[in-house]
């Protein structure tokens, strides 16, 4: 008897980011590259989380707006197309709340409680206060965020495949008392960022140690000369070890495989000097920079709600159908 092939089930990838400001080389590198390739094969949800920006913000939310704005012009303009995904704002999407309230009456208290970056964020960001029971239910909005529009595989790097178990473990209570609703959603791992921020710690907007996907090549200019270096490399004529420069870091990411070889060799032989080093460094990023820039200045002539509207459509005609069932099997 012949073995019948099993159906190979669509990937429906589902990613999202807080509007916490214009985004950054280290969001292209850790998320934004990866999208591209996923749009180009699978049928793509990217969500706006201004709700989640208003789990931290919530004191003062005047700014989500136009952070709003800021992440989907840097969307657009790096290459997320509308037309291939769904690409939407979270808060239009009001079939969200309602089943994060369905899925709050089951999850357990404690399993969120046990959370890591819960308690790492509460540390983090000990200025304001959030013992609030929206901040502790972010993990579960996420996971809301996913099945709602039938999420089934999610870009995320490392750091984030705790909250891809916790929503497995949620989608499988909810199917063990509703019936079998849900898929359980699997992490899609991202590689990491190798990208380091201007002073070699993380980049990181917080830091204030970012290259924006929207700075100008003056401003990109004035961020990397001023860039600290290999510390053996005191005298033009000291050698370096390149590996512990950030401004190799970027050469990696932005240099072609020619240029690359050429700054190691002449670092660690103190053939260039690093202010030649990092002219070769400007005049490549702003290379990439600059159809970015150009497809950002084009979009931030349309109005971003008309730009949002077509995948606020969509992805609520698809929370839609998820709900309808969900009632069913609730039974409310
Ligand atoms: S030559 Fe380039 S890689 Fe070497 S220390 Fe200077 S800036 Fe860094």
């Amino acid at each position: 008897m012949q073995n019948k092939a099993k159906p190979v089930k669509k990937r429906i990838v589902m990613s999202g980011m807080r509007p916490t400001g214009p985004l950054h080389l280290g969001h292209w590198e850790g998320a934004l590259q990866s999208w591209l390739k996923l749009q180009a094969e699978c049928d793509c949800y990217f969500s706006i989380a201004d709700w989640h920006a208003l789990t931290t913000e919530y004191a003062d939310p005047s700014a989500i707006r136009e952070h709003v704005r800021q992440v989907l012009l840097d969307w657009l303009a790096v290459g997320i197309d509308p037309e291939k995904s769904v690409v939407f704002r979270q808060s239009a999407i009001k079939e969200i709340p309602e089943l994060f309230l369905l899925f709050a009456m089951i999850a357990p208290l404690g399993r969120l409680e046990r959370v890591p970056t819960f308690k790492e964020q509460k540390t983090q960001l000990s200025d304001r206060d959030l013992n609030t029971f929206g901040f502790l239910g972010y993990p579960l909005l996420q996971t809301i965020d996913i099945i709602v529009v039938g999420g089934n595989t999610v870009p995320v790097g490392e750091d984030q495949v705790f909250h891809i178990e916790l929503a497995r473990e949620m989608v499988r209570r909810f199917n063990q008392f509703y019936g079998d609703v849900f898929e359980e959603p699997m992490e899609l791992l991202t590689p990491q960022s190798r990208l380091p921020g201007l002073d070699g710690r993380k980049m990181s907007k917080s830091y204030g140690n970012v290259i924006n996907l929207s700075d100008s090549a003056e401003t990109v200019k004035k961020k990397i000369l001023p860039m600290k270096t290999d510390v053996r490399r005191q005298r033009r004529s000291d050698p370096g070890i390149p590996q512990d420069c950030p401004v190799f870091a970027f050469h990696k990411s932005f240099s072609s495989a020619s240029e690359i070889a050429e700054v190691d060799a002449g670092c660690r032989s103190a053939a260039i000097g690093c202010i030649d080093c990092k002219r070769i460094l400007i005049a490549n990023l702003n290379r990439f920079l600059e159809p970015v820039r150009e497809r950002r200045a084009w979009f931030e002539k349309v109005n971003v709600d008309d730009l949002l509207a077509p995948g606020n459509l969509r992805a609520r005609e698809r929370a839609g159908r998820t709900l309808e069932v969900v009632r069913k099997q609730v039974k409310i």
